[in-house]
C-alpha cells in the first residue's frame, strides 16, 4: 500500500528525513514511534504531499511520485494519492460553522458532487459508525473533544480512504476522553484498514500494531514485531527511548 525508496527532506538545510525506506502492506498498522523531532510528521505529511519531497520516490496505493518529476506531474500525483488517504491529526480542525454531519458530508458533496440527500444518508452511516448519529445536528463547538475527533475520523472516512494516516490523534483530549477515539481506531484496525499512526498511547500501539517503526533523527532505526520492540529492543536508542516511557 505504502513504499518509499530513499525519502528525503530538508528544512532549511536541515537534513530531517534520511532515505527513509518504509512499506505497509495492505491491511497492515504500522505505529511510527520515537523522541520528539525525530521526523515522524515530515514522514506522514510526505506521504500525501502535504510536504515537498528534497529527494527519493514514493508509491501510495499503485501512484508513484518521484522527487524528480515535473512539479505539475507530481502535483497530479499528490491529488491522485490524498483522494485515497485518509488524515487525522491532533487539531480536529472541523468547520466550526457546519454542524457534525454537515463536516462529515462536506467532500460527498464538494469533491464527490453526491445529491445531498444520499450523502446525507452516507452520512449518517459514518456518523453511526464512530458512535455519534445522536449528535449529527450539533456544531463543533458543543462537542467534547473526543466527540471532535471522531467527527473527524468520520469525515476522513467519507471519501473511501484505501488507507489512513493519524499523527498523534489523540494528544490534545483529556485523559478520559482518550478511549473513545482509540476504540474507533481499534474498530477500523477490525475492519481491515491500513493504517500509519503516530501516538504517545503504547498500550493502544502494543496491542494494535502489526510492526513498530522506530525513528530518531530522521532515520528508521528499527522494525519490529511490538512485543519484540517493547521487551527486546536492539538499538540503544530504542531502549533509551523505551525506559524513559516508564
Ligand atoms: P516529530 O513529529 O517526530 O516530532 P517533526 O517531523 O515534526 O518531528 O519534525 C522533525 C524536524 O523537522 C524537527 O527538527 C522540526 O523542528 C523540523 N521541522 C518540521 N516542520 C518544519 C517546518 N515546517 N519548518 C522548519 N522545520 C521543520
Ligand atoms: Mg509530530
Amino acid at each position: 500500500m505504502i513504499q518509499t525508496t530513499g525519502l528525503s527532506k530538508s528544512f532549511n538545510g536541515l537534513e530531517v528525513l534520511k532515505s527513509i525506506d518504509l512499506r505497509v502492506a495492505p491491511k497492515e498498522i504500522v505505529v511510527l514511534l520515537g523522541p520528539s523531532g525525530s521526523g515522524k510528521s515530515t514522514l506522514l505529511r510526505s506521504l500525501n504531499g502535504l510536504e515537498e519531497l528534497d529527494g527519493g520516490s514514493l508509491e501510495v496505493n499503485g501512484v508513484r511520485v518521484e522527487a524528480s518529476m515535473p512539479s505539475k506531474k507530481k502535483q497530479a500525483n499528490f491529488r491522485e494519492i490524498r483522494r485515497h488517504t485518509g488524515m487525522v491529526f491532533q487539531q480536529f480542525n472541523l468547520y466550526p460553522h457546519k454542524t457534525a454531519l454537515g463536516n462529515v458530508i462536506e467532500s460527498l458533496l464538494t469533491v464527490k458532487k453526491m445529491k445531498k440527500e444520499e450523502a446525507v444518508k452516507i452520512g449518517e452511516q459514518l456518523l453511526g459508525r464512530v458512535g455519534l448519529l445522536a449528535k449529527k445536528d450539533e456544531y463543533p463547538s458543543r462537542l467534547s473533544g473526543g466527540q471532535q475527533q471522531r467527527v473527524a475520523i468520520a469525515r476522513a472516512l467519507a471519501m473511501e480512504p484505501a488507507l489512513m494516516l493519524f499523527d498523534e490523534p489523540t494528544s490534545a483530549l483529556d485523559p478520559e476522553l482518550v478511549g473513545e477515539v482509540l476504540e474507533v481506531m481499534r474498530q477500523l484496525a477490525r475492519e481491515g484498514m491500513t493504517m500509519v499512526i503516530v501516538t504517545h498511547e503504547m498500550k493502544f500501539a502494543r496491542q494494535v500494531a502489526n510492526r513498530i517503526v522506530f525513528m530518531d533523527g530522521g532515520v528508521i532505526v528499527e522494525e519490529q514485531e511490538p512485543e519484540i520492540f517493547f521487551q527486546h529492543p536492539e538499538s540503544e536508542r530504542a531502549r533509551k527511548f523505551i525506559n524513559q516511557l516508564q
